[in-house]
């Protein structure tokens, strides 16, 4: 076969090798709708990873009492969000389900039941991302949700059962904020309050050093980070992220910034 064939080939059907994992800093829903470094760095990283078969997404915005997984064949655009413009909610992103991928993902995780769910869809920690990296909408996406009872440790080890996908082709995205305090957003001038640089430096260093433990107990690493963390659901799909990590795998930072004095935006690549 020629290599064009080839090359052709690979771009319809998708890829079949070790896929990276993304963890995206998804911050304002206007991300969705707004052209910025966040948004084409989003864009660039889709660019940069081969075409993935499907997308399993871990979204700080669902969490429920147990484990799920989507699993209806038309995923709803869920506008989760008060207070934005008419035209942030008149966006849909039409992006198929995939039931297979649904039972593929509830079979190679032991660790608790997964159930699965007919009802939610994408919500927007979801798909504000997803849709700057992959605008046709053509890739099929489903979403595990994070079970609220459970520690940081047992994400992180549920996180290592969903190794199996990447050599699928199936590209995982953690979508939530390292740094994520709405409470303290700085509305007067979006300078980064102090804690919230050292914060968001302290678990770089922690991911670059592979320190995980230390990761999964924030709560202990001080007051900068326990103001980054004042509840965990944007923190846990961080430790999704981490927990697939192989051990030799690059890992690269990027939009690696802070908003709105509160929030980074700190997105990173494995492999
Ligand atoms: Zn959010």
């Amino acid at each position: 076969m020629k290599l064009n064939a080839l090359n052709k080939m690979t771009e319809n059907y998708g890829s079949t090798e070790q896929m990276p994992v993304l963890f995206l800093g998804h911050g304002n829903p206007m991300n969705a709708i707004e052209e910025n470094e966040f948004t084409h760095g989003w864009a660039d990283a889709g660019k940069s990873i081969t075409r993935p078969n499907a997308i399993v997404c871990i979204s700080a915005h669902w969490e429920t009492a147990g484990t799920y997984v989507t699993a209806m064949d038309k995923p709803q655009t869920i506008h989760d969000f008060g207070g934005f413009p008419q035209q942030l909610f008149d966006v849909e992103y039409p992006a198929p389900g995939d039931v297979q991928l649904a039972k593929e993902t509830k079979e190679g995780i032991t660790q608790t039941p997964v159930g699965f769910n007919y009802d939610w869809g994408l919500d927007h920690g979801c798909w504000v991302v997803v849709s700057r990296m992959y605008p046709q909408a053509d890739i099929p996406v489903i979403q595990l949700s994070l079970d609220y009872r459970k520690p940081a440790q047992w994400h992180f080890e549920l996180a290592k059962e969903l190794a199996f996908l990447r050599k699928k082709g199936v590209l995982i995205i953690g979508s939530g904020n390292m740094v994520h305090n709405l409470g303290m957003l700085n509305w007067k001038d979006d300078k980064p309050f102090d804690w919230a640089l050292e914060a968001n430096d302290t678990m770089k260093k922690l991911i670059s050093k592979q320190d995980y433990t230390s990761l999964e107990k924030y709560d202990s690493l001080g007051r900068a980070v326990q103001l980054a963390v004042p509840t965990p659901e944007h923190y846990l799909p961080l430790l999704y992220t981490l927990g697939l990590k192989s051990e030799d795998e690059n890992v690269s930072f990027f939009n690696d910034k802070t908003v709105m004095g509160s929030i980074s935006m700190t997105s990173l690549r494995l492999g």
